[in-house]
């Protein structure tokens, strides 16, 4: 039988999409519309090995999905083995604790949480209402990154505020990646079985960056809160400060607070503090030919990535398995040998050749002898999940 699975990823400005094939094992073509909403608005499709690329005269998601729709047309193979589509949606908030068919009641719940996610909500609606225009019949599943994070108890995900802006706002700790964590939770499990009774640390470091507690198989706390702002130092984020900050920055740059927490959104984090990038390796590279504020600025990431790992593993009996994925935790070998240097008093030990020969893209353990907790990279992939949540869902 075939099981070709689009999924697609609509960001505010960008669309990300992959057919998977052979239970999600497969990816027969994929691509990612860019610079949506302008007028340099482009989309690449990679197929069998070779990248096209195309300008969007409309640039908006709606062209983005009719040019793949045609591409489909011109590759009947694949078109006529689609069975579903699975579309990856960044908030759920209470209403959706685990991946559901697409229907009025679920578009008109991811509409209630656009308060949340107002950038990513309206893309991931459009995103929905346009496939089912385009491929009618074809049933759509939403995957939320906030329904893993569901399990959490009230003594973690409630904020010290009044209770009256929980019970008439819904403001709390939501939690995101939790479509990674999930899979890795699955992975570590078919690694090593029985981790999924055990306690289970996971950093995913990504250009967006959050830890998370997973006791029993369930998400017992996670880094991030109400939005991706909570928690680690990020590529352009500043994770967790005083508040009050706001009100400074505000005052002193003659800004408004919602400007503010845009600086505190896309202008902090690495970028911020090193003044040169958000990203990673650049940093490492710099740091490598002796900028020492690329260095100062990695150290910070390891110093609250530290920290927000042994917060969370306060929700733990004990930490059997500490994880590294996202694109950081996968291949900084610098980051990975700091965090872990900064969590000694846990027991925490590293085994440096074995961090150093990490082969990319593969499950590796890390651990060095006599450490009771065992360290592992595994790469996330959370476009097979959603291909999985999917086929799963449209069979039943
Ligand atoms: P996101 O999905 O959140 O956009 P990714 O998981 O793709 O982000 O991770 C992107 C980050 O991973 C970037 O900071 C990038 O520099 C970093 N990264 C990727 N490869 C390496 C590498 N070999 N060494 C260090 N950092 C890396």
């Amino acid at each position: 039988m075939q099981d070709n699975i689009l999924v697609v990823n609509c960001g505010s400005s960008s669309l990300k999409f992959a057919v998977l094939a052979n239970a999600g094992q497969q990816t027969l073509v994929e691509g990612i519309a860019e610079r949506l909403g302008s007028d340099e608005s482009l989309i690449s499709i990679k197929y069998q090995g070779e990248k096209s690329q195309s300008p969007l005269i409309e640039g908006t998601h709606k062209e983005a999905v009719t040019v793949i729709k045609q591409w489909l047309d011109q590759h009947p193979d694949i078109l006529q083995g689609l069975v579903g589509i699975g579309h990856r949606v960044v908030h759920g908030g209470e209403t959706f604790a685990s991946s559901i068919i697409i229907d009025e009641y679920v578009i008109n719940g991811i509409e209630e949480c656009a308060k949340f996610a107002p950038l990513h909500s309206p893309a991931h609606i459009k995103g929905i209402e346009v496939t089912f225009e385009l491929f009618p019949g074809i049933p759509q599943v939403a995957v939320f990154d906030t329904s893993f994070h569901q399990s959490l108890e009230a003594e973690q995900y409630l904020y010290p505020i009044p209770m009256s802006y929980y019970r008439n706002h819904g403001f709390r700790k939501y939690g995101f990646h939790g479509t990674s964590y999930r899979y890795i939770s699955q992975q570590l499990a078919k690694t090593s079985p029985g981790s999924e009774q055990q306690g289970v640390l996971v950093a995913h470091l990504g250009n967006g960056a959050s830890t998370c507690a997973i006791n029993h198989g369930q998400s017992s706390d996670t880094s991030m809160g109400i939005t991706p702002l909570e928690g680690l130092m990020m590529g352009t984020r500043s994770g967790s400060l005083d508040p009050s900050l706001i009100s400074f920055i505000s005052q002193a740059e003659n800004i408004s607070q919602d400007a503010a927490l845009d600086v505190l959104n896309k202008q902090s984090g690495l970028l911020g503090v090193s003044e040169l990038s958000n990203d990673c390796r650049t940093l490492e590279e710099a740091m490598l030919s002796g900028d020492e504020r690329a260095k100062l600025s990695l150290d910070i990431f390891a110093s609250r990535t530290a920290k927000y790992l042994a917060s969370t593993a306060t929700t733990l009996d004990s930490i059997d398995h500490l994880v590294f994925t996202g694109g950081i935790g996968e291949n900084s070998v610098y980051l990975r040998e700091q965090i872990c240097q900064r969590l000694k008093a846990f027991g925490i030990k590293l085994d440096e050749t074995k961090n150093q020969q990490a082969p990319r893209g593969e499950i590796s353990n890390l651990t060095n002898e006599g450490c009771q907790t065992q360290i592992w990279v595994i790469p996330t992939n959370e476009e097979l999940m959603i291909a999985l949540d999917t086929i799963s869902l449209i069979q039943k």
